[in-house]
């Protein structure tokens, strides 16, 4: 984003962007009345060339053997059940009067050429149907991938801005209301289209006079229809914004169930997902009025208009001007435009149901991660761990009044360990954040082994750290596949050594199945201590130059803390190490101290020289640290 990282463009950036994302979102619900926003789906539809073409070869086929079908029927009526009179010129038209004896006997032939082109237009309306719907899964799959690719790439920024049940609403409903578009509406609809303009040209072949009296009764159809689809449309965009409430309240009263209950707050849960799941309900109820009210009015409207027109042309018949077989034909094909014309009317519901999807999940694709990676990024492999903060101010974007850390100046050399004390909320945490850029500060800069970060592949520069967090997640799945996660690729072996220097080997074999032991979501079915010995052993097993601890030891007890202390010893010997500490134990042990308060270094050195000036460290010390350290 910056290559001067002096210049003052980011004060605004962070801003900017939110305030941009949110007139984006204002402007993206303006244009929700049409179905643009689903043009964003055609290349995804693209990327399967043959499938595509597939589909509208067998879209063209079953719709002309469907309109042939017309003409089957017409010379069933005309000439396979009497082929006499006037319509023997008709008949003799065709070959196939020659095959039976002129007098009737070919109304088999006739039958048979109804049921064969019957069949063909089956096969080929399932071989389109088997094509469009697979086209659908893998546009619904690939869409769901780039989305959720996307999504991790996201700064934590947007974390702070958007739910995550909101997020996983949209990779999951709106998505799969796409796939319905794909794999089914559009289907629908262009067989309603190329079918109902095919209708309409054989109608107007057989007879223009009864086909404009048809078509007069189009306007009584179409203006309603419009007015109803843009409800339709706004109505849909609010029940699924709606339901991703719903789903995002549940997702974090379920994923802090026991803080729920422990609460007793059971009831407010319940009420505030009911109303969210309430409001769906109404939502979709006006929505489904609202469409049902179109259907009245395209069907019943259309075919009555159409039933009057036939009785016109009933009279016709009779007159003579026209023979029954094109009657029954005209018949036909009324029904069929009729038809087609109500699919293409739902399904364009459908569509713009869709569209109010396709704008929800574009909008998540247009999000841009707030940091973004540089276009030539300078290559680093291992760092010595050097790290340099010069002048360094930061605000969260969330909170842009307040400097979460002002003027910060620090240097730590490869292999020291600082530990980094203050109160709460003076901005420790808020260092490693940056460090490992999920932010970008508004000014000043952080270097790691001179080079600033923000020259460096994200990925590359995450690289460069072992992150022990607070509370560090674990994820469901094996105790060896949670310690693996700090290096993929490294041997069961490693995975056990690593473990071994972390102290958690031996509580790991006691589990029921050892090191294969599942652990349960969050690793719910371990203690707080024996959660954080395993993020140890993930992070000892990253190997990373850099050490992020944050409170890493906090939840052990006397012992196992005693034990994982000289494992980080003996780990951060050739490491640089940042210790976020509130234990003397730990503190003492490093090599300098910084001491934060309100977002500035206040004071630093070793712990003794910081004793001795009496200062906040030394009564940080007296009334927060273990006294008998
Ligand atoms: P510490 O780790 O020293 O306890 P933090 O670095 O977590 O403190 O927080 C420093 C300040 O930044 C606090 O005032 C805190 O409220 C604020 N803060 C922390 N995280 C965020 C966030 N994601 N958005 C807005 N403000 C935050």
């Amino acid at each position: 984003m910056r290559t001067s990282p002096n210049t003052n463009d980011l004060d605004r950036s962070a801003g900017a962007n939110l305030s941009q994302n949110m007139q984006r979102d204002k402007a993206h619900r303006k244009k929700s009345r049409s179905l643009k926003p689903l043009r964003k789906i055609w290349p995804f539809i693209t990327r399967y060339p043959l499938l595509l073409s597939l589909f509208v070869f067998f879209l063209f086929a079953a719709s002309i053997t469907g309109l042939l079908l017309t003409y089957a029927f017409k010379f069933m009526i005309d000439c396979g059940f009497n082929n006499a009179g006037s319509n023997a010129k008709i008949c003799a038209q065709i070959p196939i009067t020659d095959i039976g004896n002129g007098s009737g006997g070919s109304a088999g032939v006739y039958f048979l050429i109804f049921i064969g082109i019957t069949l063909l237009s089956a096969i080929f309306g399932a071989a389109r149907f088997y094509t469009i719907s697979v086209l659908g899964q893998h546009v619904v799959t690939d869409l769901r991938t780039t989305l959720y690719n996307h999504i991790t790439r996201l700064s934590p920024a947007f974390f702070e801005r958007i739910r995550t049940g909101e997020v996983v609403s949209r990779l999951t409903t709106d998505s799969m209301l796409i796939e319905t578009v794909v794999g089914s509406s559009m289907s629908i609809a262009l067989r309603s289209l190329v079918g109902g303009i095919g209708a309409l040209v054989i109608m107007l072949l057989v007879s223009w006079k009864l086909t404009l009296m048809v078509l007069g009764v189009g306007p009584l159809i179409v203006i309603p229809v419009i007015l109803f689809g843009r409800r339709i449309q706004r109505l849909s965009r609010e029940g699924q914004d709606n339901l991703a409430t719903a789903s995002s309240r549940a997702v974090e009263a379920l994923s802090s169930i026991q803080t729920v209950q422990a609460f007793t707050q059971e009831d407010t849960e319940r009420a505030r997902f009911s109303e969210a799941a309430q409001n769906t309900f109404k939502s979709n109820k006006s929505r489904l009025g609202v469409r049902s009210i179109m259907n009245f009015v395209t069907f019943g409207i259309g075919q009555t208009g159409i039933i009057a027109v036939l009785w016109y042309g009933a009279s016709a018949a009779a007159a003579g001007e026209m023979s029954y077989g094109d009657i029954g034909q005209f018949s036909l094909l009324a029904l069929m435009l009729m038809m087609n014309f109500g699919f293409v009317i739902t399904t364009w519901a459908d569509l713009l149901r869709a569209a109010g999807a396709s704008e929800r999940i574009i909008e998540l694709l247009g999000e841009v991660p707030s940091i973004t990676a540089p276009e030539n990024p300078v290559p680093m492999n291992k760092a010595d761990g050097r790290i340099d903060v010069e002048n360094m101010t930061f605000s969260y974007p969330t909170r842009q009044d307040e400097k979460a850390l002002n003027a910060i100046n620090m240097s730590v050399m490869p292999g020291e360990t600082v530990a980094l004390v203050g109160p709460s909320g003076a901005g420790k945490t808020t260092m490693f954040q940056l460090l490992l850029r999920f932010y970008d500060p508004q000014s000043g800069q952080i270097k790691i082994d001179g080079i600033p970060i923000t020259d460096l592949a994200p990925k590359t520069l995450r690289q460069q750290f072992a992150f022990v967090q607070q509370a560090t997640p674990l994820f469901s799945g094996s105790a060896m596949d949670n310690i693996r996660y700090g290096r993929v690729g490294a041997s069961d072996e490693e995975v056990m050594t690593a473990a071994k220097s972390a102290f958690a080997h031996d509580f790991i074999m006691k589990l029921p199945d050892g090191y294969q032991t599942d652990l349960g979501e969050k690793a719910m079915t371990l203690s707080g201590g024996q959660q954080q010995r395993i993020a140890i052993a993930r992070a000892i097993l990253r190997d990373a130059p850099v050490l992020l601890l944050d409170e890493a030891t906090s939840a052990l007890d006397a012992e196992s803390e005693r034990a994982v202390q000289n494992a980080f010893a003996a780990l951060s010997k050739d490491r640089t190490t940042l210790v976020i500490a509130h234990r003397l134990a730990t503190v003492k042990k490093a090599d300098r101290i910084i001491v934060l308060e309100d977002g500035q270094i206040v004071d630093q050195g070793t712990h003794n020289e910081l004793i001795k000036r009496d200062g906040l460290y030394a009564r940080l010390a007296e009334l927060q640290f273990n006294p008998e350290g």
